[in-house]
């Protein structure tokens, strides 16, 4: 895809601080990292979302999600870790090539420890649990 940042570090047209990279995945450090070590693991092929990946593309991003997430947790030395995966602009994302974000993580880091959960109103989990379920 020519106008896809993503694209253009896959195909080496762009820079990155790569991390690891095998047939399928490639993983380098984001440039504007939430925490230090925050990385980016991106497929070499061009899809926009979780939606329309192929299962099997999907596996070999979250192995190598597990692997490179070990180093970044063990490099950094940090507590802990998130994995991120946004779909859409409502969601958070701003590059339309599939990509996860392993964020190393630390006590008082000053991203969230919490989303503002909140209880169904009366009657609205059933509901809800039964359009989504009329989608599988
Ligand atoms: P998202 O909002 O989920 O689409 O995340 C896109 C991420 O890509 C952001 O965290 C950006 O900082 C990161 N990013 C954008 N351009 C580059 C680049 N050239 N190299 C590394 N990371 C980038
Ligand atoms: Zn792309």
């Amino acid at each position: 895809m020519p106008d896809c940042i993503f694209c253009q570090i896959i195909e080496g047209k762009l820079p990155c601080a790569k991390v690891y990279e095998d047939d399928l995945v490639i993983s380098f450090l984001d440039i504007n990292p939430v925490n230090t070590g925050h990385t980016l693991v991106v497929p070499k092929s061009h899809y926009v979302s979780l939606f329309d990946t192929p299962p099997d593309l999907l596996q070999a991003c979250i192995e190598v999600s597990q692997k490179v997430a070990r180093a970044v947790f063990k490099g950094t030395g940090a507590s802990g870790l998130n994995i991120i995966q946004n779909n859409f602009r409502s969601a958070g994302q701003l590059i339309d090539h599939i990509h996860f974000h392993l964020v190393p993580r630390n006590m008082h880091d000053g991203f969230f420890t919490s989303w503002p959960g909140k209880p169904y109103p009366s009657g609205e989990l059933e509901k809800t649990l039964k359009k989504i379920k009329a989608e599988l």
